[in-house]
C-alpha cells in the first residue's frame, strides 16, 4: 500500500470544502506516520482502547476523530484530547461528554449520530429522538460540549439508489435541526458521511466530511 499516493489521489478527487478523516482503526502507528508525513492530519478510531495507545505514541498535534459507539464509562479516557466525536447517540452519553470535558476545562466537539439505514443498525438517533435531546433542559444547561453536525451511515448495498437516499435524508435532516436549534450558529455545519466505497455518492448528497479508511491503508483483514 503507497499510503501517500493513495491520499494524494484522494484529495485531489474530493473538493476542498469536504475534510477528510482518514480511519485508521486496527492499523500500526507506521501507516499512521507516513498518512501524517504527507501532511495529514485527521484520523478517525472507532474503539476507546486503541484510540488512548495511539494517541500517547503518536504526535500531539493529530485531531482525533471518535467515530466508533462510545460507552458511557469511557468517556473519561478520551477526553482529554479527543477532536470530534462523532457518534453521540443518547442525551445520556451527551451529558457524560459534559461532564468529563468541564472536568478537563474544555470544550468537546460532537456530532448526533442518526440511523439513516434500512437496514438494521444498533445505534444512531431518530429525528424524534434528536428533537427531544435539542429540547430537554438538561442540554440547555450543558456548557462544555458543541454540536456541530450530524453523522450517518447508509446500508451495505450495490444499490445506489438505495445510498443516496440515504444521504439526501441525512442532509434533510441537518437542514432541520440547522433551522430549527442552530439557526444562528455559525458552527453547526457538518454532515460526516460517506466511507471508501460510497463517499463520492455522500458528496454529491452534500457530505461536509467523508470518513475513509480501507481506501488509504489497505482492506483490514
Ligand atoms: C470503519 C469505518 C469507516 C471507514 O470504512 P472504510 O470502508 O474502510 O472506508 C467509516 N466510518 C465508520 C463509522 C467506520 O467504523
Amino acid at each position: 500500500m503507497d499510503i501517500k499516493a493513495n491520499l494524494e489521489r484522494l484529495l485531489k478527487e474530493i473538493p476542498e470544502s469536504v475534510n477528510l478523516v482518514a480511519v485508521s482503526k486496527t492499523k500500526p502507528d507506521s501507516d499512521i506516520l507516513e498518512a501524517y508525513d504527507a501532511g495529514h492530519r485527521h484520523f478517525g478510531e472507532n474503539k476507546v482502547q486503541d484510540l488512548i495507545a495511539k494517541q500517547a505514541r503518536l504526535p500531539a498535534d493529530i485531531q482525533w476523530h471518535f467515530i466508533g459507539h462510545l460507552q458511557t464509562n469511557k468517556v473519561k479516557y478520551i477526553a482529554p484530547f479527543v477532536s470530534l466525536i462523532e457518534s453521540v447517540d443518547s442525551l445520556k452519553l451527551l451529558k457524560e461528554i459534559d461532564k468529563q470535558a468541564r472536568k478537563n476545562n474544555r470544550i468537546i466537539e460532537c456530532l448526533l449520530q442518526f440511523h439513516i439505514a434500512r437496514e438494521y443498525q444498533k445505534f444512531g438517533l431518530s429525528v424524534q429522538e434528536a428533537n427531544e435531546l435539542l429540547e430537554s433542559k438538561e442540554y440547555s444547561e450543558m456548557d462544555n460540549i458543541r454540536i456541530i453536525g450530524v453523522m450517518g451511515m447508509a446500508t451495505l448495498t450495490e444499490d445506489k439508489n438505495v445510498i443516496e437516499s440515504e444521504f439526501s435524508d441525512l442532509t434533510d435532516i441537518f437542514h432541520h435541526i440547522k433551522t430549527t436549534y442552530f439557526a444562528v450558529n455559525d458552527y453547526f455545519k457538518d454532515i460526516s458521511m460517506g466511507m471508501s466505497g460510497d463517499y463520492k455518492i455522500a458528496i454529491r448528497a452534500g457530505s461536509t466530511m467523508i470518513r475513509v479508511g480501507s481506501l488509504i491503508f489497505g482492506d483490514r483483514g
